[in-house]
């Protein structure tokens, strides 16, 4: 049977390490493929009786056609092609704490979700990164004397914002009040999202997938929820990979109960999956952001492997 060519699923993936790629033409539902495809470095061209589609390639990536080795037919899935390719090195992750930020500017805290100011105009002197959340282990094993730091937390100082590997440490007195108590939610006053917890008296926690930290001046940005969340948790992952080497994770509660066991697969994954349009060329776009379409952007995405450990699956 033939299919129209624009119901073919089209799926890219290219990996910016290997400078290679995977290009998947999806089997329609309906079975049978009887498609004319040619691929040039910048796009693809499915040609059936009864019509064609065009899609291009986003600007910095170009295939090399004539080094396609594996072809391979995989029933149910569609047709694998197997690429050189050609793509530019990533460009920075959307972060919590804008990257150009300046010791001695003037910073203000939003709630991610809705905007709300949670500390206003707070000028940071010392930004610094913290010790990972198992130095006292390490301490532990590498030193010959007990750990000199045990019981010594650190608290930042007013004009200090600590940064750990999922969260920000700032002092709280100035901004409430009421003296703070440990171990408290700070909720935002707005929409009642959790934004952290108070670890004592005198200094908050603030979860890099609540807030946004930026300079005053500067205005509030406005990136769908599940796009930050999402880009703020790879961007962890690929720090810790690099940091630790281990690409072993656990995604836990504040109960510490254990939700997801995750295996980070690679990070320089660039994924691309057209969306279905009667026109006769489409780019590739941007997943969520459809609005800017015409940009022919990607993901840039890291690959994980996942088992849910909710409802009792995988107790062990
Ligand atoms: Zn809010």
């Amino acid at each position: 049977m033939a299919v129209v060519a624009a119901e073919t699923r089209v799926f890219l993936e290219v990996r910016r390490r290997l400078q290679s790629a995977l290009l998947i033409l999806g089997e329609p539902d309906e079975g049978g493929m009887n498609l004319d495809i040619s691929v040039t470095p910048t796009s693809l061209s499915m040609r059936s009786p009864d019509g064609c589609t065009e899609i291009r390639f986003p600007a910095g990536v170009r295939l090399a056609p004539s080094s396609c080795g594996g072809l391979q037919y995989i029933s149910g899935d569609g047709l694998h092609l197997r690429l050189r390719a050609q793509a530019e090195s990533s460009p920075q992750p959307i972060s919590g704490f804008n990257q150009s930020l300046q010791a001695q500017e003037c910073c203000s805290f939003y709630c991610q979700s809705c905007g709300e100011v949670t500390i206003k105009d707070r000028k940071l002197l010392r930004v610094l990164p913290l010790p990972s959340e198992n130095w006292s282990a390490l301490v532990g094993e590498w030193c010959c004397h007990p750990d000199p730091f045990a019981n010594k937390p650190l608290h930042p100082r007013e004009n200090d914002c600590f940064v750990g590997d999922s969260f920000f440490l700032v002092n709280s007195r100035s901004d409430l009040e009421q003296e703070p108590k440990a171990n408290t939610k700070v909720i935002c006053k707005r929409c009642k999202v959790m934004l952290g917890e108070t670890v004592s008296s005198e200094t908050t926690k603030f979860y890099m997938t609540e807030v946004i930290v930026q300079p005053s001046e500067g205005s509030f940005p406005n990136i769908p929820r599940s796009q930050f969340v999402q880009s703020v948790i790879a961007r962890c992952l690929v720090e810790l990979c690099t940091a630790r080497s281990t690409f072993r994770f656990t995604i836990q509660g504040q109960d510490g109960k254990v939700y997801i066991l995750l295996w980070v697969l690679n990070s320089d994954s660039l994924v691309m999956e057209p969306l279905r349009s009667s026109g006769c060329i489409r780019k590739f776009p941007l997943l969520e952001d459809s609005l800017e379409a015409g940009s022919g952007s990607a993901w840039n995405a890291i690959k994980v492997l996942y088992q849910p450990c909710i409802k009792s699956r995988n107790k062990e």
